[in-house]
């Protein structure tokens, strides 16, 4: 059976020694965040992590979600109504939500650390609360008084949740290509007719009422075509009393929920709205923007899941490596009176170490990476000085898809490490592993999808809002801060060389071929300039990769910097330390020199990722069949 342990050391060694979150109390909405109240937390919720939570991910993934067509519910697995009680009851829905609604007014850092353990202990449960607060943000931000007064108390107590409706069969990365209507009617609401797919925690048992935010199409002429026509509303499952009760349900039924890889334990819902009542939030027409607030947070809250994941199934993966005898170390091979020896723990086998460095050095730096991209959330939101607020949200908005895709990727390599540690019985059910893995998948599939990230950064971040300064100042200060701390040089000079030059040359390249293609089109040849932005994307994958791992690289050195300091106050301190030095120089070794493979594939390119046209691909049975495609432009061609 597997384990979980909250690991509180790390998370108080990042939270306070490195990022020195108590600096925030400068923040007037954060002055009174005390620090005995933040312990209590991370204690509290690590006990109902470990004891509530964990003992229902096994059950709950063998278990799922039942629906019944007759009855309209879904039926969440056996504990999960009781646990998700007492994680209302423990304040954990309103942690850091506006005390005007009920909240505790925590900031966002923090929260990440309570999350971080309840999504270790069972990814599937903590999505249910999870989207809650991103509805809950979007409407605290878009919502009219009266909906901010109806709707966040509930969101914020935990009686009602929330979910995101984006989806819908024909439309899902592009999301023009939205269906839904919405109606206006006499009474200034709307009438929402369309069906959405894959809603997380669409219908559920946990709640008395689920606030639907949901993306629509006005039906009006004016409603402009594609992405710039859609519009948002709340949509209730039961229309709210006016009391703080329900009233009649609305016609937002779940027609099924789908059978999947992993997460079982969460309802993924095709919703059905036929004629329902919505009221839009924000304006009209610009439901994206107000989405966009969900949807950023809920890019944090999927690369938490990713860290989460890697973090469980490497405790898992440590233990078993600690426990489980086999073979001799590779020295007694090479004398024969030793092999006589009883077996070695398979921790002592560098393959197997290989293996669970590989995971904790990426764990461990993610974990600060995620926790100081909150924080700056957190200053970004509140700082009372303009420019540190702007600074602060330019390395929120250009991490935040190096996270969700970086994080991702990494916690399915992880999990499928953590599961090789255990030989064959990684591959039992009874271990635990393979279920970690499973649900690890779909962290790299939503909330836009990797490859999608990936373009997000390079066109929309990098390109368009030119953000990378901003880190790369950032990247260059904690460099220096290293040099006085006594961090090893060779660290530090690697962080420079394949971080930080190798970043910006890579940006470089990324913005030259913009810049040429923008040039060349303005000179009649619009095809140079599709041939450009294909490279674009082309290297986008490995642009993100770089920036990812190159992050985590400066992460390390920042985690190394507070290490040298505390051996050096106190030589003899605590071992914690020494193996925070011994995982960088591992990160720096083995990990740092992908940046060489992905620069030069990024300096390739893309033409020879397009030059082969659709039919040459081989054989694939289509729907349309190739006599049907119509041949794209090929680039070579185009570049005539
Ligand atoms: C378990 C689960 C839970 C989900 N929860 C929710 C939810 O709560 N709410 C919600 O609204 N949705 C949800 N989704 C839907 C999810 O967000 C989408 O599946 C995802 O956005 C991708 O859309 P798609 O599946 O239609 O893939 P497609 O958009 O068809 O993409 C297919 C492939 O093509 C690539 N691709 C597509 N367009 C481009 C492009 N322009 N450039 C480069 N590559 C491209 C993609 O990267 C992908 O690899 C969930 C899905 C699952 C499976």
């Amino acid at each position: 059976m597997p384990s979980y342990k909250a690991p509180l050391d790390d998370m108080r060694f990042v939270l306070n020694e490195v990022l020195n979150v108590s600096q925030l109390k400068e923040i007037r909405e954060f002055a009174a965040v005390d620090d005995a109240t933040v312990n209590q937390f991370l204690e509290e919720t690590a006990k109902l992590a470990e004891n509530v939570i964990f003992p229902l991910n096994a059950s709950g993934d063998r278990e799922g979600c039942v629906h019944s067509n007759n009855e309209k519910t879904v039926t969440t697995p056996k504990g999960f109504k009781e646990a998700y009680q007492q994680f209302c009851q423990a304040g954990l829905t309103g942690f850091a939500c506006d005390p005007v609604f009920g909240g505790l007014g925590m900031p966002q850092v923090l929260n990440m650390a309570l999350s971080e353990m309840i999504s270790s202990a069972n990814m599937a449960f903590a999505m249910y609360p999870g989207l809650s607060h991103g509805a809950y943000n979007a409407l605290h931000t878009y919502g009219t008084d009266e909906q901010k007064e109806t709707y966040l108390p509930k969101l914020v107590s935990g009686e009602w949740s929330g979910t995101m409706c984006l989806t819908e069969p024909q439309c899902g990365t592009d999301l023009g290509l939205v269906k839904t209507k919405a109606v206006k009617q006499p009474d200034g609401s709307y009438m929402l007719t369309g069906t959405k797919i894959f809603i997380s925690s669409g219908e559920h048992d946990l709640t008395s009422n689920i606030v639907h935010l949901v993306l629509a199409r006005i039906d009006d002429p004016s409603t402009p075509p594609g992405i710039k026509g859609i519009s948002l509303f709340i949509v209730p499952k039961f229309m709210p009393d006016g009391h703080g009760g329900v009233a009649e349900r609305n016609p937002a039924f779940c027609g099924r929920i789908e059978e999947k890889m992993g997460i079982h334990g969460n309802a993924t819902c095709e919703l059905n709205f036929d004629g329902a009542k919505g009221w839009l939030v924000g304006e009209p027409h610009k439901g994206m923007r107000a989405m966009f607030v969900m949807m950023n947070e809920a890019r944090h809250g999927v690369a938490l899941q990713g860290l989460a994941l890697s973090e469980v199934s490497y405790q898992n993966g440590l233990a078993y490596a600690l426990d489980r005898k086999q073979g001799q170390p590779i020295e007694a091979k090479m004398n024969d009176a030793a092999l006589s020896n009883p077996p070695v723990p398979i921790i002592m086998h560098p393959d197997v170490r290989r293996e669970l460095l590989t995971i904790k050095s990426q764990t461990e730096g993610a974990r600060l990476l995620l926790y100081w991209i909150s924080m700056q959330l957190d200053i970004s939101l509140k700082s009372p000085d303009e420019e540190t607020r702007k600074e602060a949200k330019r390395l929120v908005d250009v991490l935040t898809p190096v996270m969700k895709a970086h994080f991702t990727d990494n916690a399915v390599d992880n999990t499928n490490s953590a599961m090789q540690v255990f030989g064959g019985h990684g591959y039992i059910k009874e271990h635990g592993m393979e279920q970690f893995n499973r649900d690890a998948r779909i962290t790299r599939m939503y909330e836009g999808t990797n490859g999608v990230q990936a373009l997000d950064l390079i066109g929309r971040k990098i390109m368009k809002e030119n953000l990378l300064s901003t880190y790369l100042s950032a990247l260059w200060h904690d460099i220096m801060e290293g040099a006085k701390a006594g961090v090893s040089p060779i660290i530090l000079l690697r962080l420079a060389k394949s971080g930080w030059c190798r970043l910006w040359a890579a940006t470089f390249c990324l913005r030259t071929r913009a810049a040429l293609g923008v040039l060349l089109s303005k000179a009649g040849m619009p095809n140079y300039m599709r041939r450009t932005m294909i490279d674009a994307g082309a290297m986008a994958t490995d642009y993100l990769r770089l920036f990812g791992v190159i992050a985590l690289g400066h992460m390390w050195v920042r985690m190394a910097t507070v290490a040298k300091l505390r051996l050096k106050e106190n030589p003899d301190s605590h071992s914690f330390y020494e193996a925070k030095l011994a995982t960088a120089r591992f990160y720096f070794d083995h990990i740092m020199p992908q940046t060489r493979a992905l620069s030069r594939s990024i300096r390739r390119g893309g033409k020879s990722l397009m030059e082969l046209p659709p039919e040459s691909f081989g054989h694939a049975q289509t729907n349309v069949g190739l006599k049907s495609w119509t041949k794209p432009e090929r680039p070579s061609e185009a570049a005539k």
